[in-house]
């Protein structure tokens, strides 16, 4: 499957080998687990993996060594930290990429989407979110997201589209967000491939807009933000995984 998709055009980025979550990983197990995920895609694929996105977005301030990690394995963006359900009133801001500094070199972080509801940043990129809101719904979030210039990225695990899984046991709460509207998300997914065009992310991270991005996130002595400035100032809440089963 990974490698018909390669072969259709498509960017092949790591989501690492075990999903486990970062924080309760040590750094050499996190390691060992990005470089086996991206040494397995790029055998396949015969490309480079350039980016990598954490099981539940668990990349928080518990866990900011990672990201110099990501660099040191080869990854030239992530797509891990996901500020969400927080106060803004500059929600295109909150949606643009930034570039940030850590102790082993620079690395693109790449947020997943929100929209302003009411003040608050209101995560719509995908998963257990698109599968709750309906489709008319997302089409209005991408739409104003698109309005206000931002770029919509979203996710998807296969096991989304797959309403024949078998059915386990689980907290009632895991249970609705595992098996909600499963057999309603292939038929959205086709309709948000047909409603938009969408493009690798490797693309937008290596392209004219670059510069301007660049120039966004400069931190108060016009340096890129330190990953535990991010991590510790722009990560407001304190990470909560959202539990699926295993
Ligand atoms: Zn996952």
């Amino acid at each position: 499957m990974v490698k018909a998709l390669a072969n259709q055009g498509h960017e092949i980025a790591s989501h690492g080998y075990g999903h486990e979550l970062v924080y309760s990983q040590s750094p050499k197990l996190f390691r060992n687990d990005v470089r086996r995920a991206k040494q397995i895609l790029e055998d396949l694929t015969g490309m480079a993996v350039l980016g990598y996105r954490a099981p539940s977005f668990s990349i928080s301030s518990q866990s900011q060594w990672a990201l110099s990690i990501l660099v040191e394995e080869g990854h030239t963006y992530d797509s891990s930290i996901y500020n969400r359900f927080h106060r803004c009133h500059n929600s295109s801001q909150e949606n643009e990429f930034f570039e940030i500094e850590t102790s082993v070199g620079k690395i693109w972080e790449i947020p997943p989407s929100t929209v302003n509801i009411m003040g608050i940043q209101i995560p719509v990129a995908g998963g257990g979110y698109f599968r709750l809101f309906p489709y008319a719904a997302s089409k209005a979030f991408l739409n104003r997201l698109q309005g206000q210039g931002s770029t919509f990225v979203m996710y998807l695990h296969p096991w989304e589209i797959d309403p024949g899984q078998p059915r386990m046991e689980g907290p009632w709460l895991s249970k609705f967000r595992h098996y909600l509207n499963l057999g309603k998300t292939q038929k959205r997914l086709d309709r948000l491939l047909t409603d938009f065009r969408f493009r690798p992310l490797r693309e937008a991270v290596s392209s004219e807009e670059i510069d301007r991005r660049k120039s966004l996130f400069l931190n108060a002595n016009g340096g890129l933000p330190k990953a535990h400035e991010i991590l510790t100032h722009r990560l407001k809440v304190d990470h909560s995984p959202e539990t699926y089963l295993p």
